[in-house]
């Protein structure tokens, strides 16, 4: 009995594949087929053509959900209403910690958005606490029953916010789910899940924080701007999260068709480093560039840690190992997106064991290490954007007794992107 209950809750708020054979009269039919060969599914809500995803003459396959699971032309779909059904702790908040009166101001507008149920954007330069900032949102909106969704549109965020919510909220349900490794869900107050699979749900959440709303994949992806959509209820309060929000956040602020709050400073109150530009003007094959070599050996000489970004996998590779070459004593080594030991390698880092890493852009945001350097080598590649140079500068000068540490940019030409990076950092250290 107590687990049918508990299975019964856990269906509260979702979005459920089920067959023709399912007596529940809420059953609707998971693909519906359109005109001109076409069809819609009524999960994901997008378009495709029947043809080209056909299984047999008479079995067709959505291909856009596809990593949730199969879902063709056979299947029904049942959405359970959400229940709100949770008991409501007194003090929900066991946070003790301290805002900054920055962040004060921004976390006392973030709970009159959360009243009014607004959409709202938060712009909170890289180490600022933006975390923290939500807290006493959430602490509203758990004394006031509703559901909560954190989102992120990468598993390594969400997974790093779960341990931090569940010991700021230690009387309030927290789960976690995402496509990868063990995560049991349950139905709780809190969600932390990726952006993916709030397709499992539909108008559930009263409040949904999507925390990276300018980062790979959702950017672009309207299969995920549905599923945002679809998870909230038609009454909700939607807070994007970003310390470089894109051009067309930018742009509907502009137009004031989105409120924002902008933290431009840090927890520690000081600056956020400023790009240096070096030129390259002259490039050997095969061999590491002069300048780039000059300035290692000094960051060598001086015990400086550092990370080095490049543009791709292969670059990591070479450059490491021409490092290695020049500078056989110099602690380092190389990491990125496919490397099997990465895990393990940015450990090594952050325990010191490597005086410097090589890495791609999956260093660019989402981890802190303290008293870095950063250098960009080729900043004007294509692969480095505006928005990635900023938040590959933000690496650096993350603690109050080094917030003066180096960022440089490496190109042959000063881009649009470099200068547009460089521009913003001067501008949000300028504001006050
Ligand atoms: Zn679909």
């Amino acid at each position: 009995m107590g687990d049918n209950l508990q299975e019964t809750k856990d269906l509260s708020g979702r979005l459920i594949v089920t067959t023709k054979d399912n007596p529940q009269s809420q059953k609707f039919p998971a693909l519906i087929s359109l005109a001109n060969d076409q069809f819609r599914c009524q999960r994901c809500q997008m378009v495709n053509c029947q043809s080209t995803y056909s299984i047999t003459s008479q079995l067709f396959y959505c291909p856009e959900c596809l990593v949730l699971g199969r879902l063709t032309n056979q299947d029904y779909l049942i959405a359970y209403p959400e229940q709100n059904d949770f008991v409501v702790p007194p003090h929900p908040l066991t946070w003790t910690g301290t805002l900054t009166p920055k962040q004060h101001a921004i976390s006392c507008q973030l709970c009159q958005v959360q009243m009014n149920k607004q959409e709202h954007l938060v712009w909170a330069v890289t180490g600022s606490g933006k975390t923290e900032m939500l807290f006493a949102m959430l602490a509203q909106a758990i004394r006031q029953g509703e559901r909560i969704a954190l989102t992120a549109p990468r598993v390594d965020v969400c997974n790093e916010l779960y341990p931090r919510i569940k010991a700021a909220f230690r009387t309030t349900g927290v789960s976690l789910l995402h496509g990868q490794g063990a995560n049991h869900y349950y139905y709780s107050q809190i969600l932390i899940c990726t952006v993916h699979q709030l397709l499992k749900f539909r108008a559930a959440f009263d409040l949904l924080i999507l925390d990276e709303c300018d980062s790979y994949p959702y950017v672009n992806n309207p299969l995920l701007h549905q599923a945002v959509q679809q998870a909230v209820k038609k009454r909700h309060t939607l807070i994007y999260l970003s310390a470089t929000p894109s051009p067309e956040y930018q742009q509907q602020i502009a137009q004031g068709q989105l409120n924002y709050s902008l933290l431009n400073r840090r927890f520690h109150g000081h600056d956020l480093p400023e790009p240096q530009f070096r030129l390259i003007w002259r490039q050997r094959f095969n061999c590491l560039n002069k300048q780039l070599l000059h300035s290692i050996t000094t960051l060598y000489q001086k015990q400086q840690r550092f990370l080095l970004f490049v543009d791709s996998i292969k670059q990591a590779e070479f450059i490491s190992q021409l490092l290695h070459q020049e500078l056989p004593n110099l602690q380092q080594t190389f990491v990125h997106a496919k490397d099997p030991l990465r895990g393990q390698k940015v450990q090594a880092f952050r325990d010191n064991q490597w005086q410097a890493l090589v890495t791609t852009t999956i260093l660019e945001r989402g981890v802190t290490f303290f008293n870095i350097d950063v250098m960009v080598w080729q900043a004007d590649s294509h692969r480095f954007n505006a928005q990635t140079l900023i938040q590959i500068a933000g690496r650096a000068g993350r603690s109050a007794e080094h917030s003066d540490n180096q960022v440089i940019f490496f190109a042959k030409q000063y881009t649009l992107a470099i200068d547009q990076a460089i521009r913003q950092i001067r501008r949000l250290n300028q504001d006050e």
